[in-house]
């Protein structure tokens, strides 16, 4: 090392610190990287790589980028998963003794980023954390730095783990270097995140009133890691950080992360972006605020019916005042990212700009208000009382700050006349020189008779005195000293010129100064309000959410949702809100759902593609937009509290985590089999595909009657074996149902029309008939149904051969009752009341 020259030895010192990131290394106008950070930047950046003389033998691999543009750089490294240490001179060069002193004054990091494209306006961007405890608990933690947003909450299973890192999307993890690597890579396997370590368990007394609500131990450690972690890589004030809020998942609908994905709340499957997604269907939020607390709610539906209810009721109150919603929904356009802009007024990267745009924004808040004020809604003047316009704030901010400041907080023109006297004072020499410049100007005219005689000023000879050529011989001699010679004219100063041009020149200097200091000031003023402009924040951001249900639901013509106490659901000419949107109201069909206690389970049967999976799926949404206190697409809609949805739809192969799309059947399958209740909802779309039929079928049937006789969660189960019909006569609280397709013209038609009763046709070679098998083939198959249904009325046992009667044997089907019992059966005294509410919806064919 010793023979490497003085400026890369520090370079090394501190690179050592700073191992798992890319260290920018400022040198005058650019930030330098040398070795194998050189290497690598200038592979990723696609920037040349150069080499420079350090003192040995061989050169230094060497690249950099400029300083103005960094930027771009920089968030391009994040968005890969890397970090980056800002290593700045921290003292002047000109002052420096040998090397100039540098130091890292910030490590940007994937989950810290405050500024820049790494940013969503309408996303949150989480750091979270991760403790093990030695009990099998993990302590949980995350915050978003750009919004001062902390919770907290102790999770049971590393599976619970990995459902919060899915619903908070984070992009980094802090963990303990003991923390297990087989749990490491598991997220890793599932997420892009980066894993950064954090050991410092000991919170700084700065950080005492953000972690007063912490009473465990457990949640105190997980939180203190986070805190330091953020400490360590920011190097700055964080006075924005709000008190921590401890949550409980049971507070919430638990919806694990394979529903949440095979459901599309956030991002659809196949995209992984937000069109198609309800949320994307929701978002009519106007501010980025608002926006960012709809997916938080649209992740966590609650639980609390007077909760739903508020929110519910907040809704219908914006249906009912349009002229208020729209008025208020105007006002919020005004409004800017309030919680970001009290980020950065923390974290001291606010501009003159940003301020104008807070100010503007709490300019809306008393109209805001006295929108909120008219609604004839209890719970809205609640809220409307509790709105904080921050007038002071406001006051401040109006007397300080020009209206059209420019970027830049070092080149003055940021504060207003008038706000500080020793400004004006300044302003007042510099303005008042200038009008004394204009009367030399005529006095030099008078004296030496040239009438074209002016005086003007540039950068680098200041103010001076210009005479045309033709005009010299009438200058007097002595007073005027030459400065430059032009084509057709001369430049003079006099001594009278340059005193009062330093006069000028050092007012204007100093009133810059003096606006930087002014403008710093009022930035420490403007962070005591913090707290009270992140209050207003939420206020703001659940007003604009509740406007934006309001607004989906009167477009698309949703309902207000009922609860039922006895775990009954009824759903009158439901829709799935997304389908319907994509295919336009027009073609969807609306379809009815009717359970109780007596109609627990319901099994779907009808051809592929007829719609049965859509129809499961618009049951969850309905469910979920109801507890999150969305109307819901429906003309009518009683529903129970669901406590957790579980599903397995469709082909969401997980072949990022290398599993076989039959495990991952399985394994969602277990997933709802061990923690669905009485009060979950389960849909299962045609469990067993993916393993051969006889293998299938006979898990299919176990399922179904396992969360028949030990779950009674509401369930819906699709499937195309039609074989597993026969199940209604066994099991009491399980009913056929399908959808109905008719035939026209010896062609499928299907009418995606959910009915009562089993489907009772094969539509197979009409599938087959439309893939275009050959005709031949076709017209064999048709000979063969018509045989075998001649021979029994209907083919209700599967067509008889070794396999299937070796099937049977296994299988606990119940004897083959006669249509007359079945009948009996469907309309037992206990059930005649459902029969009827059925008859009067749409169920029957
Ligand atoms: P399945 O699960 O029976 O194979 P899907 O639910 O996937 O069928 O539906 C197949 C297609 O039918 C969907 O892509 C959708 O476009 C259409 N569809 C489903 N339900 C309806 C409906 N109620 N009204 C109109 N079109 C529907």
């Amino acid at each position: 090392m010793a023979t490497y020259t003085p400026m890369i030895q520090q370079y090394l010192q501190i690179k050592a610190q700073y191992q798992d990131a890319f260290l920018f290394f400022r040198l005058g106008d650019f930030y330098e990287m040398f070795f194998e950070d050189a290497v690598k930047a200038a592979q990723e950046l696609e920037i040349t790589l150069t080499s420079r003389d350090g003192g040995t033998e061989e050169r230094i691999p060497m690249c950099g980028v400029p300083y103005h543009s960094a930027q771009g750089y920089i968030e391009q490294l994040i968005a890969k998963g890397y970090k980056v240490a800002i290593c700045e001179q921290v003292e002047d060069p000109k002052a420096a003794k040998g090397v100039v002193r540098r130091e890292v004054v910030q490590l940007i990091t994937p989950g810290t980023v405050m500024e820049g494209r790494g940013l969503e306006e309408k996303e949150n961007n989480y750091l979270a954390t991760i403790t093990e405890f030695e009990d099998g608990t993990y302590g949980f933690a995350y915050t978003d730095l750009s919004t001062g947003e902390n919770r907290i909450t102790m999770l049971s299973s590393f599976e619970e783990v990995l459902n919060e890192i899915y619903s908070i999307g984070t992009r980094e993890i802090v963990v303990s270097s003991q923390f297990s690597e087989e749990a490491s890579q598991k997220i890793k396997e599932r997420y892009d995140v980066t894993i950064s370590y954090e050991e410092e368990t000991t919170v700084a007394e700065a950080f005492q009133a953000v972690i007063r609500s912490l009473e465990q131990d457990k949640l105190k450690i997980t939180f203190a890691r986070l805190l330091n972690y953020l400490v360590k890589t920011q190097k700055r004030s964080l006075d924005h950080l709000q008190a921590v809020q401890v949550y409980q998942v049971n507070q919430y609908m638990k919806i694990d992360l394979y529903s949440k994905r095979n459901l599309e709340l956030t991002e659809t499957i196949r995209s992984k972006g937000r069109k198609g997604s309800l949320l994307w269907l929701l978002d009519e939020t106007i501010t980025a605020m608002g926006g960012r607390l709809l997916k938080q709610w649209i992740d966590r539906p609650l639980l609390d019916r007077k909760k739903i209810e508020r929110r519910l009721n907040m809704v219908e109150t914006f249906m009912r005042h349009y002229f208020e919603r729209q008025e208020l929904r105007d006002l919020l356009r005004e409004v800017y990212d309030l919680e970001r802009l009290a980020g950065r007024v923390a974290y001291g990267n606010v501009n003159a700009r940003d301020l104008i745009q807070l100010k503007k924004s709490l300019q809306q808040i008393p109209a805001i208000q006295a929108v909120i004020k008219r609604l004839e809604n209890e719970e809205a003047q609640a809220l409307a009382e509790k709105i904080d316009p921050c007038t002071e704030l406001v006051d401040l901010l109006e007397k300080s700050i020009q209206d059209n400041p420019p970027l830049s907080v070092k080149e003055g023109d940021i504060i207003k006349d008038g706000y500080n006297k020793t400004l004006d004072e300044y302003r007042d020499a510099s303005r008042n020189g200038k009008s004394w410049i204009a009367q030399l100007e005529s006095k030099e005219r008078e004296l030496t008779g040239i009438k074209s005689l002016k005086i003007g000023y540039n950068r680098v000879f200041g103010y001076y005195i210009e005479v045309t050529k033709a005009n010299l011989h009438l200058l007097p001699e002595g007073r005027y000293e030459r400065k430059q010679t032009l084509a057709n004219a001369e430049r003079f100063i006099t001594q009278e010129l340059k005193e009062k041009e330093a006069l000028i020149l050092e007012a204007e200097e100093k009133s810059v100064e003096l606006e930087y200091q002014l403008f710093v000031e009022i930035r420490e003023q403007v962070k005591q309000f913090i707290p009270r402009l992140q209050k207003l924040a939420k206020i703001i951001s659940q007003l604009d959410v509740l406007q934006c249900f309001a607004t989906v639901s009167e477009e698309r013509h949703y309902v207000k949702p009922h609860f039922s106490e006895n775990r009954e659901l009824f759903i009158k000419d439901g829709r799935h809100p997304v389908v319907e949107k994509v295919l336009s109201s027009q073609t969807y069909v609306p379809n009815d759902c009717y359970m109780n206690e007596e109609r627990e389970m319901l099994l779907i049967t009808g051809p592929n593609m007829s719609g049965k999976s859509t129809y499961m799926r618009q049951i969850a949404l309905t469910a979920i937009m109801a507890q999150i206190g969305c109307f819901v697409p429906a003309d009518e809609a009683v529903l129970p509290i669901f406590d957790q949805v579980f599903t397995r739809i469709g082909a969401a192969d997980d072949l990022v985590s290398g599993q076989s799309t039959f495990m991952v059947e399985m394994l969602e399958a277990r997933n709802a089999i061990v923690h669905a209740t009485q009060n979950s909802l389960i849909l299962f779309d045609e469990i067993g595909r993916g393993t051969s039929t006889y293998d299938g079928m006979a898990l299919a049937q176990a399922i179904i009657e396992y969360i028949h006789n030990n779950i009674g969660a509401k369930t819906l189960f699709s499937t195309h074996y039609h074989e597993l019909t026969v199940l209604e006569q066994s099991l009491n609280k399980l009913k056929n149902v399908h959808v109905s397709a008719i035939e026209e013209n010896g062609k499928v038609v299907f009418l995606h029309k959910i009915k009562e009763g089993p489907a009772d046709k094969s539509y197979g070679i009409h599938v087959a008939e439309l893939a275009e098998l050959p005709r031949e083939l076709i017209t064999r198959a048709q000979e063969i149904l018509a045989d075998l249904e001649q021979n029994g009325e209907k083919p209700k046992q599967p067509i008889v051969h070794e396999e299937t009667q070796q099937f049977e044997q296994l299988s606990m089907f119940v004897e083959e009752t006669s249509k007359e019992q079945e009948k009996e059966k469907l309309f037992s005294k206990k059930e005649k009341e459902t029969i009827k509410l059925i008859q009067s919806l749409d169920l029957l064919d």
